[in-house]
C-alpha cells in the first residue's frame, strides 16, 4: 500500500490535483491499494482529489480516504465514497470546547463582532475558532495577529480548561480542538486493521517529514517514508521509481 499526504504532496495547498498526478495515481491504483491521509475535511478530498481522479469502480475499491488525520474513514461502497466511521468529539467535549473558546476569547479581548461567517465551528471530530469568521479575506486574517501572540494566548488559556483534549493553534487566526494525540500516525495504525496491510508493507509520501512537521509522526511510527517538496517531486517519484519498481516485482 502507498499512502500520501494531500496538501503540497499530491496537490498545491487547498488546490485540485494536477492532471499528471491524477494519471499517475490511476496507474498506481491498478497495481496496489492507495491511501490519502490529511488533516483536512472530507469536502476537501472531494474537491481536490475525487473530482479530478474520475475513478472506475474497480480502481475506487482500492482507494482508502482518511480525512482529519484518520479520525474519519471513507471507502467506496459500490456507488460512491461513504463514511465507514468518524471518531467525533462527545457532546460534552464539544460543548466544553465551544464554551471555553468563547469565554477565553472574550476575556482576552479577542472576540470580534465584525466577522465574515461563524467564529466557532463544530466539525464533528474538531471544533475550530476562527477569529474573523470562516470566510474572512486573507489580508484581514494576516493583519489580525501578525506575531501569532493573540492566537497563542487563546490557545494556552483554552488548553488549561480542557486537559483531556488537544488544543492547537492552526491557520493565521484559528485555534483547533480535537481528541488528544490525534495525528497521522493514529490514522496509519488504524489502517493496518482496516486495510489488512502491515506497516512493513506500506510506503508513505509526504512533504512535512521534518522534525515538527505534520507528516513526521508517520516516520516516527516506523513506516518507510519518502520526502517530497511539492507534487512535481511526487510525480517524479511515482513515474521514475515506484511504478517501475512495482512492475519489476511483478516480473
Ligand atoms: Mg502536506
Amino acid at each position: 500500500m502507498v499512502a500520501f499526504d494531500l496538501d503540497d504532496t499530491l496537490a498545491p495547498s487547498k488546490s485540485p490535483l494536477p492532471a499528471p498526478i491524477a494519471d499517475l495515481l490511476r496507474s498506481l491504483l491498478e497495481r496496489v491499494p492507495v491511501c490519502v491521509i490529511s488533516g483536512g475535511q472530507y469536502g476537501q478530498f472531494q474537491q481536490q482529489l475525487l473530482e479530478r481522479l474520475d475513478l472506475t469502480p474497480e480502481l475506487a475499491q482500492r482507494l482508502h480516504l482518511m480525512p482529519t488525520c484518520g479520525t474519519q474513514y471513507y471507502r467506496w461502497d459500490g456507488t460512491g465514497f461513504g463514511q465507514v466511521y468518524a471518531h467525533t468529539l462527545t457532546a460534552d467535549e464539544r460543548d466544553s470546547a465551544l464554551a471555553s473558546l468563547r469565554t477565553r476569547a472574550e476575556e482576552l479581548g479577542l472576540w470580534e463582532t465584525e466577522t465574515w461567517g461563524d467564529v466557532l465551528e463544530d466539525r464533528g471530530s474538531q471544533v475550530t475558532f476562527s477569529a474573523l469568521g470562516q470566510q474572512a479575506p486573507v489580508a484581514a486574517k494576516a493583519a489580525w495577529d501578525p506575531t501569532g501572540s493573540r492566537k497563542s494566548a487563546l490557545r494556552d488559556a483554552v488548553a488549561a480548561d480542557l486537559p483531556g483534549l488537544e488544543v492547537r493553534s492552526g491557520g493565521s487566526t484559528s485555534v483547533d480542538i480535537t481528541r488528544r494525540g490525534v495525528d497521522k500516525a493514529t490514522g496509519m495504525r488504524a489502517l493496518v486493521d482496516l486495510a489488512g496491510v502491515p506497516l512493513a508493507e506500506m510506503v508513505f509520501v509526504g512533504d512535512r517529514l521534518d522534525e515538527g512537521g505534520n507528516d513526521r509522526p508517520v516516520l516516527d511510527l516506523g513506516v518507510r517514508c519518502h520526502a517530497v517538496h511539492g507534487w512535481e517531486d511526487t510525480a517524479a517519484f511515482l513515474g521514475d521509481v515506484l511504478l517501475p519498481h512495482l512492475d519489476d516485482q511483478r516480473g
